[in-house]
């Protein structure tokens, strides 16, 4: 999480004032922010205290910035509720938390096509970053150990992806000194092509990361063509690279929308898949999950027993002590929408998604760079020869009206266009898109007014924005 530096020095003296009426006698209305104070106080003051300072947090239903879960049911809010004490860990104490684990991870193998003669294994994770960790750590172990037995150096490894990754990636590769190979995108394809990942793979490459749902635009990168390209190439040099697939969005998605694309274990060249629970799965951050397609994916070296009462239970994670509420979350999801509940409510995201890039590319200066076809996502850019103002201009006075809609600019090879993101979740209705819509037009209409024909630079490139 965020690194807090020297704190202290900075605000030695800030204090918490809070309003009389909720000071009771003996309490001073005073607290000091950055240290604990030497009192107490009663309950619902502080309550009022903090509840006060978090109305400045914006309202996540109009974040459309996040890919994360911002709506979920009374009756799941209800179970996490219950369940807020429960350490996924303690397989003692909470057996049944544990159950709910293993079978949402049978749920999500079935859901991918894992051969069930393969016996799939898999864990749920805080995130999907954690869960691409640990996809990263197996294929490094693998190779490490593929390397040994062939009597060969085992350092100087890399992975192979493209520059469209999320973040995770590029911290695994720092974390655990792995080179990492990111191909440049372009105009024409915005994320890994088959061609790019085989061309940049060698003896030394651990493995290649296809993202179904790039975070940049929403569209799905071509695994079973990238699969068939890393074939070819294994057929013509020996070099044979296994393929993770992150689908921390798409996995809860493709499969209900478009089950004939096959990106998942239906290719033997994919080892392993994550997916975000806390994203298209439905359920409050954080939950995530890696499931690898047999136990032979997964090196022996990287699972840790961990005893409890009448056993021992294999665990594979960076964490130990996790929150068991997001497991049980993610299981009333699936009990309760069932295939048909998830694919209604991934198409009516797609259905709106699909609506908001129509509007947006009749509006006029912009250009669609994805429609909502993939992922419920649509990325903008401004057209061609459009320069009276630029996307940053759009994203600052889309937030006057409430909507933080992100402007960044894309990655390696693309670096010089700049887009809009709006990210379709459930809960943003048809309703709520035809007010962004509206609130679009309105911002395009006075952002060009007061342009009056003034070019504006678009070169006003703010600090990254991270998916
Ligand atoms: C969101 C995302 C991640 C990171 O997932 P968290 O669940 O936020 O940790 C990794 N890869 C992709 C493609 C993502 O969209």
């Amino acid at each position: 999480m965020a690194l807090h530096r020297n704190v202290r020095a900075e605000h030695a003296d800030a204090t918490i004032g809070f309003r009389p009426q909720f000071s009771r006698s003996g309490e001073t209305a005073e607290l000091p922010r950055y240290r604990l104070s030497a009192d107490g106080m009663d309950p619902d003051t502080a309550y009022q205290i903090v509840h006060d300072e978090l109305m400045l947090d914006g309202n996540a239903r109009l974040n459309l910035a996040t890919f994360v879960t911002t709506w979920m049911e009374p009756q799941a809010r209800a179970l996490i509720d219950e369940c807020a004490d429960k350490n996924m860990v303690d397989k003692d104490e909470y057996p049944q938390t544990a159950e709910l684990e293993k079978r949402c991870v049978a749920m999500l193998a079935d859901l991918w096509h894992a051969e069930e003669t393969e016996e799939a294994t898999g864990t749920s994770t805080t995130g999907s970053s954690e869960a691409c960790m640990l996809g990263g750590l197996a294929l490094l172990h693998r190779w490490r150990s593929r390397r040994k037995e062939a009597g060969l150096p085992t350092d100087g490894a890399n992975l192979v992806m493209g520059a469209n990754v999320q973040v995770c990636w590029e911290k695994f590769c720092r974390y655990w000194d792995v080179e990492a190979r990111l191909v440049p995108v372009d105009a024409s394809c915005t994320h890994l092509s088959p061609e790019g990942a085989a061309a940049r793979c060698d003896e030394r490459t651990i493995g290649v990361v296809a993202v179904l749902g790039s975070t940049f635009d929403g569209t799905f990168e071509p695994v079973s063509d990238i699969a068939a390209a890393l074939d070819g190439l294994a057929a013509s040099s020996g070099v044979d690279v296994p393929i993770h697939v992150d689908a921390a969005s798409g996995g809860f998605v493709a499969p209900f929308l478009d089950p004939d694309l096959v990106w998942d274990f239906r290719v033997p060249r994919v080892q392993s898949i994550n997916a975000s629970g806390h994203k298209y799965g439905l359920v409050y951050p954080g939950v995530g999950w890696a499931v690898w397609r047999s136990p032979a994916a997964l090196p022996d070296e990287l699972v840790f027993d961990v005893d409890y009462l009448g056993g021992s239970m294999p665990t594979f994670g960076l964490n130990f002590s996790r929150p068991g509420a997001q497991v049980v979350a993610q299981y009333y999801n699936f009990v309760r929408l069932g295939t048909d509940g998830f694919t209604r409510v991934q198409q009516a995201c797609r259905d709106t998604a699909r609506w908001v890039a129509g509007e947006v590319a009749r509006l006029g200066p912009f250009a669609l760079v994805s429609d909502g076809s993939d992922l419920p996502v649509v990325a903008f850019r401004m057209a061609d020869g459009e320069d009276r103002f630029s996307v940053y201009d759009v994203s600052d006075a889309l937030r006057a009206h409430g909507w933080l809609v992100p402007a960044y600019a894309m990655p390696e090879g693309l670096e010089d266009v700049s887009v809009l993101r709006v990210v379709v979740r459930n809960g943003f209705s048809r309703n709520l898109a035809e007010l962004l819509v509206s609130d679009l037009g309105n911002v395009v209409a006075e952002l060009g007014e007061r342009a009056g024909g003034r070019a504006t630079a678009d070169g006003k490139r703010r600090s990254a924005f991270h998916h």
